[in-house]
């Protein structure tokens, strides 16, 4: 009690009103739990995104009526959202929704048990590094580069991330524009958990690589999906995307050529998604991890400079360097920079002697045409087999995959990859680990030597017929 009624008789209403909050917060989750169980009855996905939609208008009218600050109850609105997807996840024991590396681990198993497998699940790379990537590690060793260094990277390699950058999209790349990160995974997770408050939203092309959303839902965010078709050739709607943006947008990813569907963004969507990006001030956090692997004209962000932007990319792919763990991600000074501190405050940084031999790599330019042309050779082959099979799939643009759609109402994909795996012993990732619209597709990688894919395309073809 102060000397004051009037503040205390204000203080007493403010924790009533509290209260009532936390009384309404609990019986909302009870009525969320009611809905799982009967989604689960009628069989239907935990997201409807109009229903969601709906909601959200409904919310930005009373913030209408009450005078309040919309993007304010957005950001309440969404951490509600957030709250009753995870619930509802929990009843219907969804968090083990299969991906690439959990079919790799089911596919290891079998392996232990001495059946050989055909992996074409994962996407790594069956090259390997170049050998002057190999010998360069040795060297780095022997020249005593296993120490700390900055965390942004060594200014060797920076320097040449930077120049290889400028030189390939014709805009100038400042090394401190750059930081050397273990991993294209970890630039993403650097990226979105310096935008990414909690309640904030992120818009997310699907198909996707699931790491995105999960990466957001790890910082509190939203993923907002914007499905693609394919009989869209997996264009995104722009308008369709316009409508997604609101005041509680903070982020759009894109992957470009994309995993799983090997489209390159055209230059003219690129082009309508940056205006709408830069007239609601949003960043924009492009995955060009397969940019070598582009078969046909590739677009990159950092052509945009004038939006916000966080490009990523990688040796994983590019250089067949997987288990080295390297990769980098550009942005402006000042976003590097706080990108940076994260990053430093995790893990001081990137193992010296694996900075050396990326430094190597980037000089592998032979090597890294070799690669792209093996891939290429790899996809016409694949689709030429899968043309003889009741499918559809998109002709892939670049990339490492080839996402089929079966043509059979009475399989779907994940049916369809238990089957392969036991049955034939091929590996492939079911469709519905990429987004819940896309349960009739499986996804095949093509890290396998030519023969591997034959042997592999008649077995699916076995399963199919
Ligand atoms: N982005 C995409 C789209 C990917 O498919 C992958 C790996 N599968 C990564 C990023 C991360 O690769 P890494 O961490 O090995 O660089």
């Amino acid at each position: 009690m102060t000397q004051n009624p009037r503040l205390d008789a204000l203080r007493a209403e403010i924790v009533d009103v509290t209260l009532d909050i936390i009384s309404l917060i609990g019986k909302r989750r009870n009525l969320v739990e009611e809905v799982a169980v009967e989604k689960l009855r009628v069989e239907i996905p935990i997201v409807n995104s109009t229903v969601e939609l709906n909601l959200r208008k409904a919310v930005t009218e009373r913030c209408k009526e009450e005078q309040l600050d919309e993007s304010y109850a957005l950001s309440i609105l969404n951490q509600l959202l957030i709250d009753s997807v995870k619930r509802q996840e929990t009843i219907h024991e969804t968090s083990g929704t299969p991906n690439a590396y959990t079919c790799f681990i089911a596919a290891k198993e079998m392996e232990q048990q001495g059946i050989e497998v055909f992996h074409l699940e994962v996407g790594e790379p069956d090259f390997g590094p170049p050998e002057s990537v190999k010998r360069s590690l040795e060297t780095a060793l022997n020249s005593g580069y296993a120490k700390y260094t900055e965390t942004a990277g060594i200014s060797i390699l920076r320097n040449a991330i930077s120049q290889k950058l400028s030189n390939q999209y014709k805009y100038d790349i400042k090394p401190d524009q750059v930081i050397v990160t273990p991993g294209g995974r970890f630039g993403l997770y650097l990226a979105i958990s310096n935008e990414i408050a909690p309640g904030d939203e992120v818009i997310i092309i699907d198909p996707s690589y699931p790491a995105y959303s999960e990466l957001v839902k790890t910082a509190g965010g939203r993923p907002i999906d914007l499905p693609t078709h394919l009989e869209d050739a997996w264009n995104p709607d722009s308008d369709q995307l316009e409508h997604l943006i609101n005041d509680a947008t903070r982020m759009i990813i894109l992957n470009s050529p994309s995993n799983p569907t090997g489209k390159i963004i055209d230059h003219s969507t690129l082009q309508a998604v940056t205006e709408l990006a830069k007239d609601n001030n949003i960043r924009i956090l492009s995955d060009e991890v397969y940019s070598n692997f582009a078969f046909d004209k590739h677009h990159s962000i950092l052509q945009f400079p004038e939006i916000n932007q966080v490009f990523i990319d990688s040796f994983s792919k590019t250089f067949g360097m997987t288990g080295f763990r390297l990769g980098y991600a550009v942005s402006d000074v000042e976003t590097i920079k706080q990108i940076t501190k994260l990053q430093n405050a995790i893990l001081t940084s990137v193992p010296e002697f694996i900075q050396h031999a990326g430094t190597q790599a980037i000089s592998c330019t032979v090597e890294e045409r070799e690669y792209s042309a093996i891939m290429n050779q790899r996809q016409q082959l694949m689709c030429s087999l899968l043309r003889k099979m009741p499918v559809s799939f998109y002709r892939p643009d670049g990339g490492f995959y080839i996402f089929v759609r079966i043509n059979s109402d009475n399989l779907d994909g994940f049916e369809f990859a238990e089957r392969l795996l036991t049955e034939k012993q091929v590996s492939v990732v079911p469709g519905i680990t990429y987004g819940s619209e896309y349960s009739r597709f499986f996804r095949i990688s093509l890290c396998q030597p030519k023969e591997n894919l034959r042997l592999a395309a008649s077995r699916i073809e076995e399963v199919l017929s």
